[in-house]
């Protein structure tokens, strides 16, 4: 049922997504994995080992999802393995604090200079979700601003689309969300700073934050325009508002500190999730300490987890934080760049329209000619020239993100061999993206 062309029949992933998909919706627990946006049926996989995945059928590829970005270090690094299982036998989670928790925010606050304090939580939702509360609490206001293509987790706020024109407010985004938990969220064009001045000049004093990915990730990868970010943290100064920096997705990633290593603009709250969890359930929201001083048990605002701070998640993720050492980090730059200077030559090649954008070691190939500022723009690519390219380089051992809109991510387990099966897959996948834009 629902094989693509190239998929060999009766496959053990089919079978377990029959099995599946009579238990659970559409036979996943998070949407993208079911493979709506390239057709076919998703991949089961059996284990993860360095930068390869293995599928219940036995086929191998290169990860270049590594979870969405956790995997850093690749899977199944021997150190986060350690760590995780030392952490084990002493129990999974205790409902009281430990010492695995003081440890993880103590090297991220000394890692990144505007976190003054930490709040551990169990996924990137929450984190965003957290300080959004946090910060209508702060400052006693009930609006937001976030940007058209920027993802900060599934907080029914933030699932919100914009409305007619610049400054009006946002509807529902989804089912669901009702059209008052919509309608305190504006919703602005990324990177266009007038949509941001009109924004506040018709509603400044309504205004509790400014939440932005720090680079947008979610849209593939558009960084910030130079000045953008500083000038989000200023309009929110001169508003009383707070600026969040999203850095989820790019925290520990884009560089050792992240978006914030390379631009240097201070935010008053910050998220993360994915790489400080090393692979396991851990995120967190912190800041600027008057902030956070506002949270329960010290302030009013109330928040809390009964797995938040999980001795094996904070383990896992304080190993891999120490092991992304600075040689990791250029690693993760060079073969970036290796990678996407092998699919834009493939593409070239073969006459596709792609664009290639980078935010520190983080990138992603857009199947459209033009540059890609902001979501509007993403959405000029040609999504079924990648299905056919994501097939192909899935045929060839190659596992890309199954959606056009998407970062590729490596690790530092991306050696010269990973590399090389990506460089002989490319140009098979080139000739296959460039028939599918012939053919329609
Ligand atoms: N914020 C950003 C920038 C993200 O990329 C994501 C997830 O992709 C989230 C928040 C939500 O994180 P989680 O999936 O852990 O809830």
């Amino acid at each position: 049922m629902n094989a693509h062309p190239y998929e060999p029949p009766e496959t053990q992933s089919q079978h377990l997504f029959d099995r599946a998909r009579a238990v659970t919706p559409g036979g996943v627990n998070s949407p993208v994995r079911a493979f709506g946006a390239v057709g076919g049926t998703p991949r089961f996989i059996a284990s993860g080992e360095g930068a390869y995945l293995t599928d219940v059928d036995g086929n191998r590829y290169v990860d270049m999802v590594c979870s969405w970005g956790p995997l850093i270090l690749g899977h199944n690094h021997p150190a986060v393995l350690e760590a995780a299982l030392k952490a084990l036998h002493h129990g999974t989670s205790y409902g009281a604090p430990s010492a695995g928790e003081v440890e993880l925010a103590e090297e991220m606050v000394a890692r990144i200079a505007p976190l003054e304090q930490v709040r551990l939580v169990s996924s990137g939702t929450e984190a965003t979700m957290s300080a959004i509360r946090l910060a209508r609490g702060f400052t006693g206001r009930t609006k937001i601003v976030k940007f058209a293509g920027c993802y900060h987790g599934h907080v029914d706020s933030l699932l919100a689309a914009a409305g007619s024109g610049v400054a009006t407010f946002a509807l529902p985004d989804t089912p669901g969300v009702t059209g008052a938990q919509a309608a305190d969220t504006i919703v602005l064009p990324y990177n266009d700073t007038e949509g941001v001045k009109a924004a506040f000049e018709a509603h400044g004093a309504e205004i509790a934050c400014l939440i932005t990915e720090a680079a947008a990730g979610n849209m593939g990868v558009v960084p910030p325009q130079p000045g953008f970010n500083q000038f989000l943290a200023d309009i929110c100064r001169e508003n009383g508002a707070l600026f969040i920096s999203d850095e989820v997705m790019t925290g520990f990633r884009a560089s050792r500190e992240g978006m914030y290593g390379i631009d240097g603009v201070v935010p008053d709250l910050m998220t993360f999730g994915k790489v400080m969890g090393g692979g396991f359930p851990a995120a967190a929201f912190g800041g600027r300490a008057d902030v956070m001083q506002h949270l329960a048990p010290v302030g009013p605002v109330y928040q809390a987890g009964t797995l938040s701070g999980n001795p094996v998640a904070t383990a896992a993720g304080l190993a891999t934080l120490r092991h992304c050492t600075p040689d990791v980090y250029s690693h993760l730059d060079t073969t970036a760049h290796q990678i996407a200077d092998l699919a834009s030559e493939a593409l070239a090649k073969e006459g596709v329209p792609h664009t290639v954008q980078f935010a520190g070691t983080m990138f992603s190939v857009f199947f459209t000619g033009r540059p890609v500022k902001n979501y509007e723009d993403a959405k000029t690519q040609d999504t079924k020239a990648y299905a056919e390219f994501f097939h192909t380089m899935l045929n060839h051992g190659v596992y890309l993100p199954p959606s056009a809109y998407e970062a590729w991510f490596v690790s530092a387990a991306h050696d010269a061999a990973a590399v090389e099966t990506i460089a002989e897959a490319l140009p098979h996948a080139a000739k296959a993206a460039a028939a599918a834009e012939k053919s329609h």
